[in-house]
């Protein structure tokens, strides 16, 4: 079941303008880039894109970029600090009139999970904290993916990256839970936070333009297929995304000053087993020996989280 749509209702009536062109140097089937793809069009132009170091690095490689907007580069911890200063500087600028309103910018901070929930959570805690007027897109790949697929907060139990492998002396692999960035965020009280998926890129521009109304900070975070890392084909991004949501693991929903409302509700759950065996970095689950206690834990915390839904949608902090 999916909720109305405000913005846009069908595919044709995404946006045209591309701020983001064709012929970058990241992995083919990029989930990460195709969010960005997709959040940009949704802004409509005049945008700064703080990028954290990460897979994104690639988007610059002097001297060329597909990016059509402005691009500051940062290291992994300090993005939100970074679009603290450009929009200060913008205020600065709007507020001596040197420059027209009409040209100020919207500042995007681009993170992976890693940036985010681990090594610059405490500058992005921060800058919430602080009521910073920007956006903030998370591609969640659910490990460091630049520098090898390594375990980060966000990847999942039961997931094998390079640093949680799987072995006899613990088969599943990832033992964690995955951080729960939404909650984390939520706990901050910002005006809106959402997440996304580019499987279903009208909701994903419709909450966008949504959040574009409010003032302060606007929190998205996407999963992010990632071919590589996951150990799946290029080609099948959109079949992997859209298993993400039918089976209930990645759930649509966004949150406006902390009212959290599920933007698709799967009728008919299919088996987490359907998107689970669709990568190989899950592959140790079901040889040479089938691993029916972890791979009923992974279900339960999904049919867990479904059943708290339904009774009752999360109420507001
Ligand atoms: S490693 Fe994964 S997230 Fe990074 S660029 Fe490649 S596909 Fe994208």
């Amino acid at each position: 079941m999916k909720t109305k749509r405000e913005f846009i209702h069908n595919l044709k009536e995404l946006p045209r303008d591309e701020l983001l062109a064709p012929g970058s140097p990241l992995c083919a089937g990029c989930g990460g880039l195709l969010a960005l793809r997709l959040l940009l069009k949704a802004l409509d132009g005049n945008v700064a894109v703080v990028n954290a170091a990460g897979c994104m690095t690639l988007l610059a490689v002097y001297p060329y970029t597909p990016l059509r907007t402005s691009w500051l580069y940062t290291t992994m911890g300090s993005a939100p600090a970074g679009a603290q200063g450009i929009r200060d500087a913008l205020d600065v600028l709007i507020a001596k009139g040197r420059l027209p309103r009409e040209e100020d910018l919207r500042v995007v901070v681009l993170a992976g999970d890693g940036a985010t929930l681990d090594i610059g959570l405490s500058s992005l805690s921060g800058a919430i904290h602080r009521g910073l007027d920007f956006y903030y897109l998370c591609y969640d790949n659910e490990a460091f993916g630049n520098t090898g697929f390594q375990m980060s907060a966000a990847s999942p139990y039961g997931s094998r990256t390079a640093t949680s492998p799987a072995t006899p002396l613990q088969a599943a692999g990832t033992l964690q839970q995955k951080k729960d960035l939404f909650e984390i965020w939520r706990s901050h009280h910002p005006p809106y936070a959402a997440t996304l998926s580019t499987a279903d890129p009208v909701d994903l521009v419709d909450k966008v333009r949504r959040a574009t109304r409010l003032r302060g900070p606007k929190l998205f975070t996407a999963l992010a297929v990632c071919p590589p890392g996951w150990g799946s084909a290029p080609s099948r991004g959109f079949e992997i995304a859209k298993l993400a949501l039918d089976t209930g693991v990645w759930p649509l929903k966004e949150a406006i000053d902390g009212k959290v409302r599920h933007t698709y509700i799967p009728q008919r759950r299919r088996p987490l087993e359907e998107y689970l065996r669709t990568q190989r970095r899950f592959a140790h689950l079901f040889s040479p020996q089938r691993q029916e206690d972890v791979l009923h834990r992974m279900q339960q915390a999904v049919d867990a989280y479904w059943d708290e839904v339904q009774r009752h949608e999360m109420p507001p902090r």
